[in-house]
């Protein structure tokens, strides 16, 4: 969270562009907190993007184009990872940013396999709530222990591994 991912992403999509490939970008539909039809990051930067549901909808929208670039893919969980190897066995270069450490402490599906598979990884960190240093996990401050919210600015604090609190697994 807060980290600079979907900026990131941002910029990779532009680039891609420039060296004139078609890129598609895809987020998922649960992910409705800014706009449905656009990437949008927390400085307000906007790309058009297509929202899906469930990771058989990656190949249909791929079609044609030269790169797939996703944003928040944890929220496609660990099935992403086939989805997004035949992807690449067609040629097609994906680009993905999303949180690889749940709110456990844990890591999150499908970065745990995807990682050791990604030709490049990037791994971007904001600053600690509490004592400023880098920032890897991001602690859950509404108490729902289900794996998946989305949330923004107040449900979430990036912290470091020493200041991080996991969310208790029987939290309501
Ligand atoms: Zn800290």
């Amino acid at each position: 969270m807060f980290a600079g991912k979907t900026t990131e992403l941002l910029r990779r999509i532009e680039h891609a562009r420039e060296a004139g490939e078609r890129v598609r970008v895809v987020k998922p539909t649960l992910d409705t907190r800014y706009a449905a039809h656009e990437l949008v990051t927390h400085t307000n930067v906007r790309v058009a993007a297509i929202g899906i549901s469930h990771v058989n909808e990656f190949a249909q929208h791929a079609q044609d184009f030269d790169t797939i670039a996703i944003d928040e893919l944890h929220f496609f969980g660990g099935e992403a990872t086939a989805a997004i190897e035949r992807l690449r066995a067609n040629g097609q270069r994906v680009i993905v940013a999303g949180c690889d450490i749940d709110h456990f402490g844990e890591p999150f599906a499908p970065f745990d396999v995807l990682i050791p598979l990604a030709t490049e990884v990037l791994r971007l960190s904001g600053s600690c709530a509490r004592c400023g240093a880098p920032s890897t996990h991001s602690e859950r401050l509404v108490a729902n222990s289900s794996r998946i919210i989305v949330g923004g600015i107040g449900d979430f604090e990036a912290t470091c591994a020493r200041c991080f609190r996991p969310m208790a697994r029987d939290a309501q």
